[in-house]
């Protein structure tokens, strides 16, 4: 599979609990292991006033003594806004204060300081990268990164950064079950569909993908940016907060001390259910009562454990199913499952995943190493080590732009392979327009602003012209990463502007997340914008023509025309639903204007 070459890539899996680092040496993917002897390294790190922060299992340790000053699962808070629903959801889960930037993303605070998430998750990959240099006694300057498959393009650019923060070249960065599917010793010559199901700390990622020639190409992508361990870790938290209620009154939730020892313990019981059927939780002096020192002492079930559980664990199952219609694949086709995410040790979640497949997982993946091999894999790719695969990655969501009336005119659709460029011409709404602002969103609604809005900027000194006749050829280049850019080109004059989308452009995962599934359910019969602005034309037109003709009772023509308006002044700001009823009655409009015009 691989030969020697001088430059090694380090394949890290930036995790939101823990972090791994493969490369190939020798010939072969090895993992490294840390200064302390583990496979993973902790995504977690302490800040001091008056010392150096310390990041990975001894930052893990510090949890208890300094809660308010560790800071743990920040991959949910990479490039993200602090105004971001789900920031504010995410911040209720971790003991330190999260806030906002003056630029409006989420920071970090700790030790008296502000810290991006890039800074933060930096100390991890440079601890990391330090681990893995000591151990081969060579300087290591560049990775292959991953990042969920579902990581906004915000997301990925703040992963980039932080690997420049660390001091290391990203040269890719990869899905996770991309990685994964790489890893787990599929012949991708043998044509295959393959499921890789991930199940990590905080993301939970669905890939489809099919093998063949030697190549893996991505078929769909979904998931769920906010569900993983750290959710199950909560179900237990609860079980045990509400039991000492009950028994002593005093609520554990209301103290970070008593709080983050809860959720080491919740870890560790969940952990140890996986392999026992009952997990002893002892918490001794875990607050004080007004009688002395109070205990937690729970016997948790694994059945206990499942039915907190199980809602959790159905909710992995509504992406699948999204994710195999997007790739016109039925369950019964798929060749092979593939679970990874240390999620999947619980043997519910194996269990329902290989029941809902009706198929067992591929054996002798190991959860926790799987996605660093195959970015390491990847690495080998990238630098002519691994000659034998081509890995091909596609966009989750659709990309577009606003056009007039509000409405989103697609560039590249949903699940196209990626590095991909698309062209599109458009116009001006206005005679002598000078300047156009081309408005980029991503997501599967008809209406721009029911998507997500990643950028724009303004296309000045237009020559003037008639409306609709200057021809403005707007091009979308996604490359390996899924990073984006924009050019737009008024093809007279030959000025052009362009745009890389920053990382600062504020995307809301969970956003990402319903407009999935709203798309979805939209379907096949999702409004296309141009139909809609042809219709509305074909009205107006229509009303024109009828103006002399039509008169007297049957149709009331300035009401028409009023109504008309009312819709067009409407149409921006619609929801999809209300749209479609104005195009219904505009059909029966239209119609009515058609037998008065015959008559
Ligand atoms: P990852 O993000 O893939 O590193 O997964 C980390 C999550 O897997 C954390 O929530 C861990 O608590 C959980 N985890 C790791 N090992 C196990 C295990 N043996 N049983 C249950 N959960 C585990």
């Amino acid at each position: 599979m691989a030969s020697n070459a001088p430059s090694r890539v380090l394949g890290i899996d930036l995790g939101t609990t823990n972090s791994c680092c493969a490369a190939i040496i020798d010939g072969e993917v090895r993992v490294f292991r840390s200064s302390e002897g583990e496979n993973v390294t902790p995504s977690v790190v302490t800040f001091f006033r008056d010392a150096p922060p310390l990041a990975g299992r001894a930052a893990r340790r510090m949890a208890t003594a300094a809660p308010l000053d560790t800071v743990f699962s920040v991959k949910r808070f990479m490039g993200r806004k602090a105004t971001d629903p789900a920031v504010a959801r995410d911040a209720g889960l971790v003991p330190f204060r999260v806030e906002a930037a003056p630029n409006g993303d989420a920071w970090v605070r700790a030790a008296g300081r502000s810290y991006s998430p890039p800074e933060v998750s930096a100390l991890v990959l440079a601890k990391v990268r330090r681990d893995a240099e000591a151990y081969l006694g060579e300087p290591l300057r560049e990775a292959v990164v991953t990042v969920p498959a579902y990581f906004s393009d915000a997301q990925r650019q703040a992963t980039k950064d932080a690997g420049r923060i660390a001091g290391l070249e990203v040269l890719r960065i990869l899905n996770e079950p991309t990685a994964a599917a790489l890893a787990c010793g599929l012949d991708p010559k043998k044509g295959q569909r393959v499921v890789v199901y991930d199940l990590g700390g905080g993301t939970f990622d669905v890939t489809v993908l099919e093998s063949r020639g030697g190549i893996f190409e991505v078929r769909s992508t979904n998931g769920d940016t906010h569900l993983g361990g750290d959710d199950f870790d909560q179900a237990v938290i609860r079980i045990l907060v509400e039991a000492f209620k009950e028994r002593h009154g005093i609520d554990l939730a209301a103290d970070p001390m008593a709080l983050q020892r809860l959720k080491e313990a919740a870890e560790a019981a969940k952990i140890e259910l996986s392999s026992s059927p009952v997990a002893d939780i002892a918490l001794p002096f875990i607050v004080a009562g007004p009688a002395g020192p109070l205990h937690l002492e729970h016997r948790l079930t694994r059945e206990a454990f499942n039915a907190a559980t199980a809602r959790l664990v159905h909710a992995t199952l509504g992406p699948c199913i999204t994710a195999l219609a997007d790739a016109g694949v039925v369950r019964e086709r798929v060749d092979a499952l593939v679970l990874v995410g240390g999620m999947t040790r619980v043997p519910e979640v194996r269990r329902a995943v290989e029941a809902f497949f009706g198929r067992p997982a591929v054996p002798d993946v190991n959860p926790d190493e799987a996605v660093a091999v195959g970015a390491a894999i990847q690495g080998g790719i990238l630098r002519g080590q691994v000659r034998d695969r081509l890995l091909l990655d596609v966009t989750p969501l659709s990309l577009g732009v606003r056009v007039s009336g509000g409405l989103f005119s697609r560039l590249i659709e949903k699940n196209s392979t990626i590095p991909c460029r698309k062209k599109a011409v458009y116009t001006t709404a206005n005679d002598n327009q000078s300047a156009v602002r081309i408005s980029v969103y991503q997501g599967e609604n008809a209406l721009a602003a029911d998507n997500i809005f990643l950028g724009d900027f303004e296309l000045v000194d237009i020559p003037a012209a008639s409306k609709g006749s200057p021809k403005i050829e707007v091009s979308f280049d996604i490359d390996a990463n899924g990073i984006l850019k924009v050019r737009a080109v008024d093809k007279a004059s030959g000025r052009a502007q362009q745009m890389r989308i920053s990382p600062n452009s504020g995307l809301k995962e969970e956003e990402l997340r319903a407009l999935s599934a709203s798309a979805k359910r939209e379907g096949a019969a999702a409004l296309r914008h141009d139909e809609a602005e042809q219709f509305l034309l074909t009205c107006r037109k229509l009303v024109e023509a009828c103006q002399s003709e039509v008169a007297g009772a049957d149709v009331d023509r300035s009401a028409v025309t009023q109504w008309l308006k009312g819709v067009a002044e409407r149409l921006p700001g619609e929801s999809l639903e209300a749209l479609r009823g104005s195009l219904k009655e505009l059909n029966q409009c239209v119609l009515r204007l058609r037998v008065a015009r015959r008559a």
